[in-house]
Order: C-alpha cells, then sequence, then structure tokens
C-alpha cells in the first residue's frame, strides 16, 4: 500500500459520517492520517465500535500503527429540547433557566445543569451556541430558576451548548455518562483517551486512576478549554500524558484575541515537559463545504507546525465535511512546506533531582548529537515508551526511528511529533539489536550506507533498564 510522505506534525482526523466506512478510513490513511479521533459527544457505542474495529484491521492488514484517541465529553452543557425550530430572541428580552426538564419557550428554557442558580453569580455572562448567543444573568433564587437578560439575539435552537466563562462550575469531570463511555472504552483496543473541559490536574489525575484500575494501557490528553485550566496549566501538563489546545470552546470561554499566545504558550510548555501537544479545531474549517481552504487557515496550519505542535486537528472537516481527503493532503501539503523552516528554538534540560535524571541525559544528549554531526536518524527502543516521548521533545533534525515490542505502544507514539514506529520482538544482544534495526531500516529506504545515525539503548539489553546508552555508527 502507498503512504502519501509522512510529515513530523502529525494529523488527527475526527471520524463520523463522512468518513466512517472501511474504505474511506483506509483512503484517509493513504493520505496522512496518524490518529483516528472519535468523538464520544456524538454517536452510539456500536458504531464506535465498528470504526475501532475496521481502525484496528487497518493496522494489522497494513502492519500500521494508526492511533485512536476516544474523546469524553465532559461536563458540556447545554440548553433542553426547543418549541418548533427554535426560540427567536432579541436584545433586551428576559429569558429563564430552570434545571427541571421542559420544552423551551419564551417563559423557561431547561439547562442541563442541575445547580446553576446555585452556581452563577449576577452579572456573569452566559454564552450559547458557540457564543453567538449572549446573556447576562440579572437574578437567581439559587435554588432552581436563573432569569437572564438577552444582550445579543438570534434563534436559539435545541442542544445548542452553552459555556459560563466566569462561573465556577461545581460538576464532577465526569459525567454519568462520561462514566458509561468510559466503561466502553476501556473494553476496546484504543490508544489515547482525551477528557473535555479539564480544570484542574486531579481531573486528570482520576482518569489516569481509573484506566490503571481496569489495566488498560490508554493514555491521558488533556483537553484545555476553560479559563480554570489555564490558571492550573503546569499542574496539568505534569499530570497528563498529553494536551489539547481545544480552541473551539476555548475561544468562546477567554477573549478570543488571547487564543493565539495561550496556543503558543502551551505548546512550549508541553515541549519542555515532554507531553505530545495537539493544536484542534477549525484549522481548515471553511473546506467542511469548500475544496480548498483559505489563506488564513493555510497560515494556522503553518503556525502550529512553527509553534512545534506535535499534531494538528481535523474536526468537522473530516467527520462532517464534503472533502475529507481533500483537506488532510492540502494539510500535509501546508505541513511538509511550514517543516522546512522550522527550527526548534528549545534546548531540553535534564533535571538532576529527577528519578529519570540519567536516561534524560542520555535522550536528550541523542537529540543534542544528532544536530552535532548532522545524523539522518536516531533509533530508539522503547516498552514504557519513555524514550520516544524524550527524543521527540528534542525536536531533532534527524528521523526518529522508534521500535517496541508492544504494538499498543507503537500505535501511543504515532501521536508523536517526529517519531516513526516499528515492531520488533527479538530481545538477544544489544549489538545483535543495533545491527537488526538498521537493516529493517535499511531495507524500509529510510536510511542509506554511508549515512551517519545514533543508537539509544538500554545494556545490558536482557535486564530492560531505562535507556542508558548513546551510540554513533555509520551505516555499512
Ligand atoms: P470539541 O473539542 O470538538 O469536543 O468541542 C474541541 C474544542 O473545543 O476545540
Ligand atoms: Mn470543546
Amino acid at each position: 500500500m502507498q503512504i502519501e510522505d509522512q510529515q513530523r506534525t502529525k494529523i488527527v482526523a475526527t471520524i463520523g459520517p463522512a468518513s466512517d466506512s472501511y474504505d474511506n478510513l483506509l483512503e484517509l490513511v493513504k493520505v496522512g492520517v496518524n490518529v483516528f479521533r472519535l468523538n464520544f459527544s456524538h454517536g452510539k457505542h456500536e458504531d464506535h465500535l465498528k470504526v475501532i474495529n475496521r481502525i484496528n484491521y487497518i493496522n494489522e492488514k497494513y502492519n500500521l500503527h494508526i492511533g485512536i484517541l476516544c474523546d469524553l465529553q465532559g461536563p458540556k452543557l447545554r440548553v433542553g429540547q426547543m418549541e418548533g425550530d427554535g426560540l427567536p430572541i432579541a436584545q433586551g428580552d428576559i429569558l429563564t433557566f430552570t434545571n427541571e426538564e421542559c420544552i423551551g419557550t419564551k417563559d423557561k428554557i431547561y439547562m442541563s445543569y442541575e445547580k446553576f442558580a446555585e452556581d452563577v453569580q449576577v452579572g456573569e455572562k452566559v454564552l450559547v451556541d458557540d457564543g453567538k448567543i449572549v446573556l447576562q444573568v440579572v437574578e437567581t433564587n439559587k435554588v432552581d430558576t436563573v432569569r437572564l437578560e438577552v444582550k445579543h439575539g438570534g434563534i436559539l435552537s435545541s442542544r445548542k451548548g452553552v459555556n459560563l466563562p466566569n462561573t465556577n462550575i461545581t460538576l464532577p469531570s465526569m459525567t454519568e455518562k462520561d462514566e458509561r463511555d468510559l466503561e466502553f472504552i476501556l473494553g476496546q483496543n484504543i490508544h489515547w483517551i482525551a477528557l473535555s473541559f479539564v480544570r484542574k490536574a486531579k481531573d486528570v489525575k482520576e482518569l489516569i486512576k481509573k484506566i490503571r484500575d481496569k489495566g488498560h494501557p490508554a493514555k491521558v490528553i488533556a483537553k484545555i478549554e476553560k479559563p480554570e485550566a489555564i490558571k492550573n496549566i503546569k499542574s496539568i501538563i505534569k499530570a497528563s500524558n498529553g494536551i489539547m489546545v481545544a480552541r473551539g470552546d476555548l475561544g468562546i470561554e477567554v477573549p478570543m484575541e488571547k487564543l493565539p499566545l495561550i496556543q503558543k504558550d502551551i505548546i512550549k510548555r508541553c515541549i519542555q515537559r515532554a507531553r505530545p501537544v495537539i493544536v484542534a479545531t477549525q484549522m481548515m474549517d471553511s473546506m467542511i463545504t469548500s475544496p480548498s481552504p483559505t489563506r488564513a487557515e493555510i497560515t494556522d496550519v503553518a503556525n502550529a507546525v512553527l509553534d512545534g505542535a506535535d499534531a494538528v486537528m481535523l474536526s468537522g472537516e473530516t467527520s462532517v465535511g464534503k472533502h475529507p481527503l481533500l483537506v488532510v493532503k492540502a494539510m500535509n501539503k501546508i505541513i511538509a512546506e511550514a517543516e522546512k523552516f522550522y527550527n526548534s528554538p528549545h534546548t531540553p534540560k535534564a533535571n538532576e533531582k529527577s528519578r529519570t535524571f540519567l536516561s534524560d541525559v542520555i535522550c536528550f544528549n541523542a537529540g543534542k548529537t544528532s544536530d552535532e554531526i548532522k545524523a539522518k536518524a536516531i533509533i530508539g527502543m522503547t516498552s514504557s515508551g519513555y524514550t520516544a516521548f524524550k527524543v521527540s521533545s528534542c525536536r531533532p533534525k534527524a528521523n526518529i526511528y522508534i521500535f517496541s515490542d508492544q504494538q499498543y505502544m507503537l500505535s501511543i507514539l504515532n501521536l508523536v511529533w517526529g517519531v516513526k514506529c516499528f515492531y520488533y520482538d527479538k530481545f538477544t544482544s544489544t549489538d545483535e539489536t543495533i545491527t537488526d534495526v538498521t537493516e529493517i531500516l535499511k531495507n524500509a529506504g529510510e536510511i542509506k550506507v554511508g549515512e551517519t545515525i545514533v543508537n539509544t539503548g538500554s545494556m545490558p539489553l536482557h535486564q530492560r533498564y531505562r535507556t542508558n546508552m548513546l551510540k554513533i555508527t555509520t551505516v555499512e
């Protein structure tokens, strides 16, 4: 099977009716998708299951390591069902929100947040339908009813999302729906689980514990889309295995002009901590209907690459859009061009106090050395993924090839900047392994005779220590 040239920056594509058939998934893989995202805000478990099985089948059949990212909805707020085709509301109107389920009318509108009246304060903003409708709280009885003045009107239609940027929301980080979704997800062969509307590190830690308790190897991504998460960003990044800059909700919850610098700041922090970071939402939005992107979108994707993001994500573009293949192809081209000019400003430094200090020094020096000697490749072995995350965070010029005997780990690592994954399960001796993996890469056309390569590994091999060896070789 012919796969389009793979770039260092990875592509995450959300699956939906426009892309969920076996043929569509396969075509998307061929044009460069590295990770598929299943959005648990939509769809039934049986439909998600079909997609998961199709992707895993493609992985087996073509010996690939496409990642599967399951995205939990989290405590997303919505209005209930509305009367007719929606309620036209105008500036100055007074609306009443209640926590009792009802069909929404001019008199009463249901919102899916039991303690809304209790938690909200007079004067706080309530944004509906991606911020298109702006309301302000004028009164709350602190029990079940809130009165709001319309600041910016429109048509208020059924089940639209609600954002409360200023409110201290007391909902748990996972809803009952999330718990049910998680239970289903933990029965599947998937690689990443994202949690929406993370507010603090504890939200992430609790999810990680639930996953561990079930003995599932999936890693966790915190979606940053609340002002509270920005405030706690340091501890959230530390607690998470990866981060998503979820610009859709984030752009409603914080002043929109702050987005570009928040994106840059989060990416920088993630690279420093060796956590993969995804830039998400509206990257190629106009291609939901149009066959080519806008100039602003082209520049947005290129800028995410130049910021050093591990991955760029497509949502509606591939889930419900008209041109899923064209959009991935276009994205791939933009990435390839931008990467020619990407120079990481980041020089990782191992922390002496860290338990992993010595292996960090090896990983970081693999990156540094490869740049210095203009090596063609850094080749690492991993079972925990650790070496791959760390070497990638150096953003070296050399290609990064990671070998592991853990299939699921290879799919986890497929999200990570620059990492190309290979299965390898012979562990006789370090010398033999280095010869073997070099042969594998030579045969795959990835490296050539005369090129310099950097190997990392662990000696003696059978002990499976952390990475403790760095070696420079010329390919023979
Ligand atoms: P969503 O998350 O698509 O699940 O809302 C991404 C975002 O908010 O940007
Ligand atoms: Mn969101």
